[in-house]
């Protein structure tokens, strides 16, 4: 028998800023279901286990919101379970590193403490439309289909299906098609630190070109991205990255991921033949798939300008701050960059209206699927803004219902005093700057 499901708010992907949504959802009081395709919530960062959270903490300060709430919970076990420490890398500021298995379980802990009905592997399907609104949407479990009535609906889920299906425009990467590099990760246990790390170079390219030259790592591996993961002698390799890969088209990314394998455990070889303190590593914490960075930006009735970015734009609607680099990551024939988009010492926060489609009433969406320009996109991505953008859709998809509107007319004064009561920084007028700046930053 078909089972059916009714709710304030359906979440569909439980990412980094699903798990944003339906917390900022569930805070206002809303019933929240959230639906998520593989076994664990985290989307990206499940698929890339110890990936850190870069870009909370522009300006050396603490965005706030769910991200430091997450943060300060994972600090404060005993042992911590995460620390904020500099970015290796040029333009980064700080980022978070933590123990991948308590972040996951702490996830899971306040989701179930907000009283959010989780739904693991559970596919969304075909949406069904009743004039501007969605009224119904088609889902899959093991056990079989099942229908969800929702009366608003926050699409998280990176690759926008459903949006794409209820007729929201979109563009696909740089607008000509052209998507960022997927990346399968994974990390070396029992890794000297100090021989490791000697040299100073956070992209081992005197290593790399040697292993290319003779002909024992892919020529994409001109730059190992390789660092200090949580626990001591660790390496986190955020490295493999395959260009060209469409990460809507499954088939796509089984061949991608195990093209992933084969150059992850030939560089792990490499690792431990050819670089110092590698000896006595071993591989573990493999992706169970590639990460996919980049896919359709749907179209919203605000689209986050890269110039706007560099001016340091704080809407009255800006929802969370950021200062991340155009961290741009194998898109068309580029290779890397991590160019500042905003002056030193600056920030700019992310619109509201990005996650705001112009017709359907009771849609947001957040996440990696935000209506940016590529230059633009490829600064928003990180995942305390990606959380940031989820949290606050949430919100305002309960404000939505509870004042009986459609999503383009919720007041946005109203969702920044909520944000702000959510421990949320540097936005409505407030300055981030006057904050101190983070814990060991
Ligand atoms: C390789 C890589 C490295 C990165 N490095 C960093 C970094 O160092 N620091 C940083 O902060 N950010 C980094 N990023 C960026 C960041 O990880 C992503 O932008 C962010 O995690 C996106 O979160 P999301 O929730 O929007 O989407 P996703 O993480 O893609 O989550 C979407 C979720 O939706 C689910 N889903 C999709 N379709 C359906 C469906 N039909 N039904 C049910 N569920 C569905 C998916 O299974 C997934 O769990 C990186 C990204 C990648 C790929």
């Amino acid at each position: 028998m078909q089972r059916h499901i009714s709710t304030d708010i359906l979440v569909i992907g439980g990412g980094v800023a699903g798990f944003g949504a339906a917390l900022g959802a569930a805070s206002q009081g809303a019933r929240v279901h959230l639906v998520e395709g593989t076994s664990k919530i985290g989307g990206v960062m499940a698929f890339c286990p110890g990936m850190p959270w870069g870009g909370g903490y522009p300006t050396g300060r603490s965005i706030g919101g769910v991200f430091a709430a997450l943060t300060d919970q994972l600090c404060a076990m005993d042992p911590p379970m995460a620390q904020v420490r500099p970015s290796t890398l040029e333009n980064f500021g700080h980022e978070v590193i933590y123990d991948h298995e308590a972040a996951v379980f702490a996830m899971f802990q306040m989701l179930e403490d907000a009283g959010v009905h989780v739904h693991l592997n559970t596919f969304v399907g075909d949406p069904v439309l009743d004039g501007a609104r969605i009224r119904r949407v088609a889902c899959t479990d093991r056990t079989g289909p099942m229908t969800i009535d929702p009366f608003m609906v926050i699409d998280c889920s990176g690759d926008g299906d459903l949006s794409a299906r209820a007729g929201v425009p979109f563009t696909v990467g740089d607008g000509r098609g052209n998507m960022m590099g997927v990346t399968l990760s994974f990390s070396m246990l029992n890794a000297a630190w100090d021989q490791v790390f000697a040299k100073g170079d956070p992209y081992f390219q005197e290593e790399a070109a040697a292993g290319i030259a003779a002909g024992r790592l892919h020529p994409d591996l001109a730059k190992l991205y390789l660092m200090r993961g949580f626990h001591k002698d660790t390496v986190f390799c955020n490295s493999v990255h395959i260009r060209g890969v469409d990460g809507t088209d499954p088939q796509q990314i089984v061949r991608a991921t195990q093209e992933g394998r084969r150059r992850c455990h030939q560089l792990a070889r490499f690792l431990i033949d050819n670089v110092p303190g590698f000896q006595q590593a071993r591989m573990s914490e493999l992706g169970p798939t590639v990460g996919v960075r980049e896919t359709r930006k749907l179209a919203a009735v605000h689209r986050i300008l890269a110039r706007d970015l560099a001016a340091g734009a704080k809407p009255a609607d800006g929802i969370v701050c950021c200062d991340n680099p155009i961290d741009d990551v194998m898109r068309g024939g580029s290779d890397m960059t991590h160019d500042a988009i905003v002056s030193s010492g600056d920030y700019y926060t992310i619109p509201f209206r990005a996650m705001v489609p112009e017709s359907i009433e009771n849609l947001l969406f957040a996440g990696r699927l935000v209506c940016a320009d590529p230059a633009a996109f490829a600064s928003v991505r990180g995942m305390p803004q990606c959380m940031a953008m989820g949290q606050a859709a949430g919100i305002a998809a309960a404000m939505a219902l509870a004042d009986g509107r459609a999503v383009q007319a919720v007041d946005h004064a109203a969702i920044i005093v909520a944000r702000l009561a959510q421990g949320v920084r540097g936005i409505g007028g407030d300055d981030l700057r006057r904050y101190a700046p983070a814990l060991n930053a």
